[in-house]
């Protein structure tokens, strides 16, 4: 099933949406299958992609990690060196050009943790486009640096104050803004998720990854026995197995927040749990984390970007059909996969890129040598030292936080609002 019929992945997919969206939806899913078959888009697309992106990303050989594990070789693909730091940039400057392309001149986008914002941000501000980023008051709160990033990059970003102030209220607020502005306005969704023809969409911009590894992995005769990815709404996973899904082979594995534990709230584990519901929410059919009500369930995971109640829907399908084999890794797991590929490789995966990290330290082991197993780095962890250095160095850390404190409430504060004052 490599991709929807009619928006749909069997049962799961669809278009739930109110009527004030279905023209909108409707008119994207025309200029999008236009556009993917127009030469004239492709180049364009692919010009960005090396100039901007800096695609293709390498393939890196973990030379150390694979003999210190004893088993298949590990290859990286380091996804976490595109533009911005993430694959994200891969959808939001694909959904940037067709959106200029359908004449839109306004984006809009919502975000969590604020990675799908930047990247956006970052592909309006390249594509001289208007961007605002819906994102919940208690999320703008928390992930400042994201916020800065994105006002760097010229958007503008409307604090969500309905329902508990965070992701999913966000998303509900950028679909009310879409359905008040169609003619305007593309909203650029950021995972493979969403009504139709979203989930297509997103893995179609994402898909530059597996093309690319296809390529690499045949360049160097690899016998490549398994591919792993981070699973949250699915997107650098769905683009990394893109071109693979149709065949037998590598083993297709997604990896899931394991959290802190099996409980409910605990982890943000879909698939490969029991806690996870068929639903409907944000415009698709899945599974999600719901009660009995069909609210959604706390989900918990040391890496924002994997902490998400739903999955998209074609993961969910090729989940339940078995050619994509789900697991999860727990946060300590993620942590120790961190330090390892950082100490061994020299390679500082996110935290969300670190569950696959985790799945391949356990994996490799098990295989013989003569197979590879590929991971997607789909980002790198510089973003992460909010995290991993309370975890790491607590102490130091916290003396730091304090000195700098110390620092902003000092003269030198009122020094540097001066330069800036007089540069404006
Ligand atoms: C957002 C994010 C993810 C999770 O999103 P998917 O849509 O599942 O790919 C994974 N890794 C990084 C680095 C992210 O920023």
């Amino acid at each position: 099933m490599t991709h929807s019929d009619n928006g749909f992945f069997d049962n799961f997919g669809g278009k739930y949406v109110a009527e004030v969206l279905r023209r909108p939806l409707d008119e994207l899913e025309i200029a999008f299958s236009e556009a993917i078959k127009d030469p004239d888009f492709i180049k364009e697309l692919e010009t960005i992609q090396r100039d901007y992106i800096g695609r293709e990303t390498p393939l890196l050989f973990a030379e150390t990690a694979t003999k210190l594990l004893g088993g298949a070789q590990i290859y990286i693909k380091l996804e976490g060196l595109a533009n911005t730091g993430a694959h994200k940039i891969n959808n939001a400057i694909g959904q940037c050009l067709l959106a200029k392309r359908m004449g839109k001149k306004r984006i809009i986008a919502e975000t969590g943790a604020g990675q799908h914002g930047v990247a956006t941000a970052a592909a309006c501000a390249k594509l001289g486009l208007d961007c605002t980023v819906y994102m919940g008051e208690v999320d703008v709160r928390r992930q400042q640096p994201n916020v800065a990033a994105m006002e760097l990059y010229g958007a503008k970003v409307h604090p969500v104050t309905s329902g508990s102030r965070t992701l999913k209220d966000a998303v509900n607020e950028a679909m009310r803004d879409w359905a008040a502005n169609p003619d305007s306005t593309h909203y650029v969704l950021g995972s493979a998720l969403g009504p139709a023809p979203f989930p297509d969409m997103v893995r179609e911009f994402q898909s530059v990854i597996g093309r690319e590894v296809e390529r690499q992995a045949a360049e160097r005769n690899l016998d490549v026995a398994a591919m792993i990815a981070c699973v949250g709404g699915g997107s650098n996973s769905i683009g990394f197995f893109a071109p693979f899904i149709d065949k037998a082979n590598p083993r297709l594995i997604g990896v899931e927040a394991g959290g802190i534990g099996d409980g409910i709230g605990q982890n943000a584990v879909r698939m490969s749990g029991k806690a996870a519901r068929d639903g409907i929410m944000h415009g698709y059919k899945s599974r999600f984390l719901l009660d009995e009500d069909g609210q959604t369930l706390q989900t918990r995971s040391i890496s924002a970007g994997l902490d998400y109640c739903g999955i998209g829907p074609q993961l969910a399908t090729l989940g339940r059909q078995g050619r994509v084999e789900f697991t999860y890794a727990r946060d300590d797991e993620a942590l120790n996969a961190v330090k390892f590929f950082a100490r061994n490789e020299g390679v500082l995966f996110a935290m969300e890129s670190a569950h696959a990290g985790a799945e391949a330290i356990k994996l490799a082991p098990t295989l013989p040598k003569d197979k590879a197993i590929i991971v997607n780095m789909s980002g790198r962890g510089d973003k992460d030292v909010f995290i991993t250095c309370p975890v790491f160095r607590r102490d130091e850390w916290l003396a730091f936080l304090h000195a700098e404190i110390d620092r902003l409430e000092s003269d030198t504060d009122i020094h540097n609002a001066k330069i800036m004052g007089e540069t404006k």
